[in-house]
This record gives C-alpha cells, sequence and structure tokens, in this order.
C-alpha cells in the first residue's frame, strides 16, 4: 500500500514493535462507523501510547514524530525530497510547503467552497508528515551535528508545539 497514508510504525524507545490499535467509536448520532485509532507499544510493561486520532495516518504520524518514538537513521517523505540538504535547507523547504498548503486551506475556507474531500485529507496528511520530519529533524540533528545550545527543554516544547498543532487540524 502506499506509504503517504500507510505510514510505517516507528519502534518503540524501548526497542519493542508498536502496533496501531483500531477502536470502534460509540457514537449513537451516527450511523455512520466511526473509529478511534492509537499506536502503543507492544510490551505490555512499557505502557507507551500515542495520541489517540480520527484517521490512521494520523495516529502513526502522531506517533513516529514523538517522543515514544526510537527515530529511524533516515525517514522517507512520500512529497519530499531531502537528501543531500542539510538542517536548514530542509527547514526552509518544510516552511515553504507548510505556508503552500495553510493558504490553500485558508484560501477554500474563506471562499466557503470546501476542498474536495481527497484533496482536503492530501493536505492534512501532508502537515502531519511535516510534523513528523520537524520532529525528526530536532532528534536527528542533536545527535549527530546538533549546536550545544539545544537542550533537551528545547526538544521537548518543540514537541509539544508541534503535537498541540497536529492535534488542532
Ligand atoms: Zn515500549
Amino acid at each position: 500500500m502506499d506509504l503517504f497514508l500507510n505510514p510505517e510504525i516507528n519502534f518503540c524507545t524501548c526497542g519493542c514493535e508498536a502496533r496501531l490499535i483500531k477502536n470502534p467509536q460509540n457514537s449513537p448520532k451516527s450511523d455512520k462507523k466511526r473509529f478511534d485509532y492509537w499506536v502503543e507499544c507492544l510490551d505490555d510493561s512499557c505502557k507507551n501510547k500515542g495520541h489517540v486520532e480520527n484517521q490512521s495516518w494520523k495516529a502513526i504520524l502522531s506517533w513516529n514524530g514523538s517522543l515514544c518514538s526510537d527515530f529511524p537513521e533516515i525517514i522517507e517523505i512520500p512529497f519530499l525530497s531531502i537528501v543531500g540538504l542539510n538542517q536548514e535547507e530542509i527547514e526552509n523547504k518544510v516552511h515553504e510547503l507548510e505556508k503552500q498548503l495553510q493558504s490553500q486551506a485558508n484560501k477554500s475556507y474563506k471562499s466557503g467552497r470546501p476542498l474536495p474531500q481527497k484533496t482536503y485529507i492530501e493536505l492534512k496528511a501532508k502537515l502531519a508528515w511535516l510534523g513528523y520530519l520537524k520532529n525528526w529533524l530536532n532528534y536527528y540533528f542533536k545527535n549527530t551535528e546538533a549546536s550545544p545550545s539545544e537542550d533537551d527543554s528545547e526538544i521537548h516544547q518543540k514537541n509539544k508545539v508541534s503535537n498541540e498543532l497536529s492535534s488542532q487540524q
């Protein structure tokens, strides 16, 4: 299946594999069956668990970008090539693309013409991928050639900010 809406799930920081959980929502109001999704560690004693989301890709990307995630050496973003770029170049690219996606969403919102469902999901998924990429960047460059001024609390804060952003979307 397509990586874009079926991202691979990162291992847990404890070294164990993590899995996606799908749980039916109890919503008597709607006939349409809806589900909650989250990622959790396979090791019961670990207790690491990601955010509960209403889309599987959202739950996976949120887990992958969280502090529960064992970040891989390299990540593949299905719609963005970051090979050979340094941190600043990637950050600029991410920033540009985010701006573009946000303005696309705002334009549709203001005009009162909602985007087609498929386009809307694509847009949301791209933003979620970029959120993951940003957290990965913080982690990756901190652990390789990062500036010594970046301490843990700053990383925590950045993670927190992008988690909040992604839960608003
Ligand atoms: Zn674990």
